[in-house]
């Protein structure tokens, strides 16, 4: 799967896409993540990518120009283009699943107030928000967004990762986990992860499962 990251910051993302799991997607060629600088795709000689907003007020607006011409420059047929906005569609596990099918996402970060209006109505197919509050910009948003996304990418995870169990997957949280050792400050491993019985090991992670669901996100189960 191919991502190109548009946005002001091409050196944001160097961290969260040089580490763990997503590395090594990159690594093995299950992900291609490309990070576009919108200011290489600017007309004037001072790479300006913002501006005043019309009608006053604080802040600056990304401008239309340089966004469009880097949306266009790297659109396929095959691609959906994503404008990462507190004001989108909420993103969940499902939409993620969604949106792992695609072949080519392009993720647009905005900055400041925002982008132009007009450059949302005519290149974005799909608006998408991390939450219910406000970013200073959308890096952090698109890192959320492959994030999760990958997660569901074939190959990403490995065989005994598989996301089946995770939370809010069957509409229920994950099952506690413990390691080594048996015995942490008086505290035991519950004996049946230690029985060996696979089918009561399942049934207890199941059955506590929907017990810590039922605790901390009731509003998870539908009865
Ligand atoms: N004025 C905008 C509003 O209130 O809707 C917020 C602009 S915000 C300061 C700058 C950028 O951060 C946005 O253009 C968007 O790309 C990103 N951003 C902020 N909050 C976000 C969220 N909850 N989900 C996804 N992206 C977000």
């Amino acid at each position: 799967m191919k991502f190109d990251l548009l946005s002001l910051f091409p050196n944001y993302f160097q961290g969260p896409l040089s580490q763990s799991m997503i590395a090594r997607a990159i690594k093995n060629g299950h992900l291609e993540i490309n990070c576009v600088d919108i200011r290489d795709y600017c007309q004037d000689k001072h790479k300006k990518a913002d501006d005043r907003p019309y009608g006053g007020g604080p802040g600056m607006v990304m401008m239309a120009e340089p966004i469009s011409k880097a949306v266009r420059d790297k659109k396929t047929k095959k691609s959906r283009v994503v404008y990462l906005s507190p004001q989108g569609k909420p993103l969940d596990q499902k939409l993620a699943k969604e949106l792992s099918k695609e072949e080519h996402l392009i993720l647009l970060c905005g900055h400041y107030e925002g982008v132009d209006e007009r450059v949302i109505e005519s290149e974005v197919d799909l608006e998408v928000s991390i939450g219910d509050y406000v970013l200073t910009n959308g890096c952090l948003a698109a890192c959320v967004l492959i994030d999760v996304v990958a997660r569901f990418v074939p190959g990403v995870l490995g065989h005994d990762q598989s996301s089946a169990n995770d939370s809010f997957e069957n509409k229920r949280l994950d099952c506690p986990h413990y390691t080594r050792p048996q015995s942490f400050e008086g505290k035991e491993v519950p004996e049946v992860l230690l029985s060996g019985h696979h089918e009561k090991i399942e049934e207890w992670r199941q059955k506590v499962a929907f017990l810590q669901t039922q605790q901390k996100r009731p509003d998870l189960i539908k009865y």
